[in-house]
């Protein structure tokens, strides 16, 4: 719709709203990784709500995908991003595709990602988006994320993108000496967001900020 309204000045627009998004919901809350905040500036986050939440979707909320599930509110996104310590060569793993906004900014900061997702529908609908966007070095796994993606370990960072009621033990196998996990970690309804780092001397635990996520779930629900 805006489309059409602002015909050239579109571009303009998209420009002016995402620097704001990131001046006023992201620097301000103490997000400084110039690579995240570029990479929030390049990722059209309108690409990935539903049609219906386009005209809000860089406000500073999460918003429903569908399947129950939520595209994670800006800031989240970009706190998460920083936490990976990304310096653009890593081999990333995601937990939680989603709508694949997240997989986008990842994408933009780290060499390869491989992203997994529970519901096949959010995952083929996130594939399609990434690809038509260009986007050529995802890779896309249906299916639970719990037990990782062995074949493609070790990783550089992990982010989970839902919340764990404790950290799965393959994720910490399947990080890289120095590499970093980042989770949201706790009961429904409050979560601490863990940035733990896998060390020569074992696991270092840095518990960043109460969260609220939606569960890892261990099996597919059935259909409403
Ligand atoms: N990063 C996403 C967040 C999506 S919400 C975004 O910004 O759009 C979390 C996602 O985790 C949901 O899509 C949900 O379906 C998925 N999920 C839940 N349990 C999972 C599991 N065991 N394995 C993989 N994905 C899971």
């Amino acid at each position: 719709m805006f489309k059409e309204l602002l015909g050239k000045k579109y571009d303009d627009y998209l420009g002016f709203i995402r620097r704001s998004m990131i001046q006023d919901q992201i620097v301000s809350r103490g997000v400084k990784d110039r690579r995240v905040l570029a990479a929030m500036h390049k990722v059209c986050r309108h690409c990935f709500v539903p049609e219906d939440l386009v005209t809000r979707a860089y406000e500073d909320y999460p918003m429903p995908i569908g399947r129950g599930q939520t595209i994670s509110q800006p800031y989240i996104v970009a706190l998460m991003s920083e936490l990976l310590e990304l310096k653009g060569a890593e081999r990333v793993l995601e937990i939680g595709t989603g709508s694949g906004y997240q997989t986008a900014v990842l994408a933009e900061l780290a060499a390869e990602v491989y992203t997994m997702e529970l519901f096949p529908d959010l995952a083929a609908d996130a594939a399609r988006k990434l690809k038509g966007l260009g986007y050529t070095s995802i890779k896309f796994n249906t299916g639970s994320g719990t037990a990782g993606w062995p074949e493609h370990a070790p990783y550089d960072a992990i982010i989970v993108t839902c919340a764990a009621k404790a950290v799965p033990p393959a994720l910490l196998e399947q990080l890289k000496e120095g590499g970093r996990l980042v989770i949201p970690v706790g009961e429904e309804g409050r979560q601490d967001l863990k940035q733990l780092t896998k060390t020569s001397s074992g696991i270092t635990e840095n518990s960043v900020c109460a969260v609220r996520f939606v569960p890892l779930l261990d099996v597919l629900p059935p259909e409403p």
